[in-house]
């Protein structure tokens, strides 16, 4: 899920400095499990707003806020709360605040929140990240650890010659990457795949802004010219 991380409230105060009206939208999914964008802290938030003087039209969890066409439905149904506002703070990732700022082009859409990183739940507000969406996935000869993302360097082929004892040049906290694929090929009885040669990746494949489309939507989906948003 995407990690994301609340704003301090005085950044969004700051945002909302020329608007007096504001309505709050969190997102069932990502935000929610990091809590950072569930009911209770969009009550929370229309707390605090309160207190700074703001009036707080109303709120709501959408189902996905990165979901453009069901999260513009959702928001259209509610009606005045929503129309009333001048401004909207959105409590999710940035894909959310796109969704909603596509819908409401004439409203301030404050992102509330900081997205950190496309992320693994190890328990409960502890986050790591394991995947960089490189677009040309290697797991499967690494073990299932990724290089690219947990290597402080991206290193495709070893260690460098800044592990020491088994860590990370970038700190003795952090296990090098490359000794943990090892030991985890090890385990798996396939540490012949340690001599493969990886060449380097291919980034064209990680170039932004990201699209895909199943051959299913393909066609339903009409595109700008040139086919990137
Ligand atoms: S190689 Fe790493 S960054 Fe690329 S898709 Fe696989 S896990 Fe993600
Ligand atoms: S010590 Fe290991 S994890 Fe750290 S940069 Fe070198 S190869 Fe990567």
């Amino acid at each position: 899920m995407i990690i994301t991380k609340q704003k301090p409230f005085e950044v969004i105060k700051e945002c909302l400095r020329d608007n007096k009206k504001v309505f709050i939208a969190g997102c069932g999914e990502c935000a929610t499990l990091c809590k950072t964008g569930g009911p209770d802290e969009i009550a929370e938030m229309a707390r605090m707003l309160r207190e700074a003087g703001k009036e707080v039209t109303g709120g709501f969890v959408a189902i996905a806020s990165c979901h453009v066409v069901g999260t513009k439905i959702e928001m259209k149904k509610l009606g005045e709360p929503v129309k009333e506002a001048d401004a909207v703070i959105v409590l999710s990732c940035g894909a959310g605040v796109g969704s909603i700022a596509e819908t409401y082009e004439e409203k301030n859409v404050i992102p509330g929140c900081d997205s950190l990183f496309l992320g693994n739940t190890v328990r409960v507000g502890s986050y790591d990240e394991r995947c960089m969406t490189c677009g040309e996935c290697i797991l499967e000869e690494t073990g299932g650890i990724c290089p690219v993302t947990t290597c402080a360097k991206g290193l495709l082929n070893g260690p460098c010659g800044g592990m020491n004892n088994g860590k990370c040049e970038i700190s003795p906290d952090i296990e090098c990457a490359w000794v943990r694929i090892y030991r985890r090929l090890e385990k798996k009885g396939r540490l012949d795949r340690m001599e493969k040669i990886h060449e380097a990746k291919d980034y064209s494949k990680h170039t932004k802004p990201g699209v895909f489309e199943g051959e299913k939507y393909a066609k339903m989906r009409k595109r700008p010219e040139g086919g990137k948003r």
